[in-house]
């Protein structure tokens, strides 16, 4: 049995481009947090969606770490060689599972979602709860939520403080298993994060969203849950957050540690407002990086119990 008195946290890439801004200042926080709690840090690649994998970045991702001064502890994982672990998890919810015929223009087109002021993201009106209309192929596993005000998750984020989403209204039942045949990210993140013993996620906040759909999954596979810490995500000038496809721009992995200090790790220090501008190496950053971490735990968020 894993040790939850130990901090244990990680970084959770996704292959699909090197490291840019938005994915470094994710990177820092989660090292800066488990460093400052005496803690492990891991790093697994969240390899499962072959459609958006690009060759070679997760080494260049791993090289970038390492060239920053960010070194893992332990073994990288890829949860491409991890299906197994997802497949009993699965298993495991499999009364609460039905198959789903529905593309995505369908669920976008149903009346919940055409009337839905604004929706962030589109709400499963529940088609296929009854099963599938008579000559409709099984696309996605969808697992059942219990009905409003009856799937409230609340939980703490040390960033945001007190939360809450009501998974039938804001989510709809989700998606397990997807149309491609690749399992969810929201299973399979659950499934590791408990397997490395990880009891503390801190990463951006784009992902605030998805944390009420961990934390339920982690309630009906009997998994302990990690505490949360989201930091804020870095956008582009339109407001969208900073990825390949919003043209972040990828740093050089073969640059001098001096070019990555003043060209990534400076940034993304001052992007989650630590004070150490004037850093002058790599080890006079590491030094001050500590320090100005906890200052802004300070401001932000009180330093998690690790009795959780
Ligand atoms: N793989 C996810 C991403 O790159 C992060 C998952 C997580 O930190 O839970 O956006």
């Amino acid at each position: 049995k894993t040790d939850t008195s130990r901090y244990i946290g990680r970084f959770a890439p996704s292959p699909t481009g090197t490291l840019h801004l938005g994915s470094l200042v994710a990177a820092l926080a989660s090292y800066l947090d488990a460093k400052v709690h005496g803690g492990t840090w891991l790093v697994r690649i969240e390899d499962l969606d072959w459609d958006r994998n690009v060759d070679g970045a997760d080494h260049a991702i791993l090289a970038s770490l390492q060239r920053c001064g960010m070194q893992w502890d332990g073994e990288v994982t890829w949860q491409s060689r991890r299906l197994a672990l997802y497949e009993a998890a699965a298993h495991t919810l499999r009364a609460a599972l039905y198959p789903c015929a529905c593309s995505r223009k369908e669920i976008l087109d149903s009346r919940l979602n055409r009337n839905a002021v604004q929706a962030a993201a589109p709400v499963y009106p529940g088609t296929c709860r009854q099963g599938m209309a008579a000559g409709k192929a099984m696309r996605a596993l969808r697992l059942r939520v219990p009905p409003p005000a009856h799937s409230t998750i609340h939980y703490t984020d040390r960033w945001h403080g007190a939360l809450s989403q009501d998974l039938a209204d804001a989510v709809g039942d989700f998606v397990i298993r997807r149309a491609d045949g690749f399992w969810a990210y929201q299973l399979a993140v659950v499934v590791d994060d408990a397997a490395q013993g990880v009891n503390h996620v801190v990463r951006g906040a784009d992902l605030l969203d998805s944390t009420p759909r961990q934390i339920y999954l982690q309630q009906l596979l009997g998994l302990p849950h990690p505490s949360y810490l989201h930091v804020p995500v870095v956008t582009n000038p339109d407001g969208e957050k900073l990825s390949k496809q919003t043209g972040a721009q990828a740093f050089d992995t073969g640059a001098a540690p001096e070019v990555l200090l003043r060209t990534a790790l400076l940034p993304a220090a001052r992007f989650l407002g630590l004070e150490i501008a004037d850093a002058a190496s790599l080890d006079d950053f590491w030094r001050r990086a500590l320090p100005a971490w906890e200052r802004v735990l300070d401001e932000h968020a009180r330093a998690p119990s690790t009795q959780a």
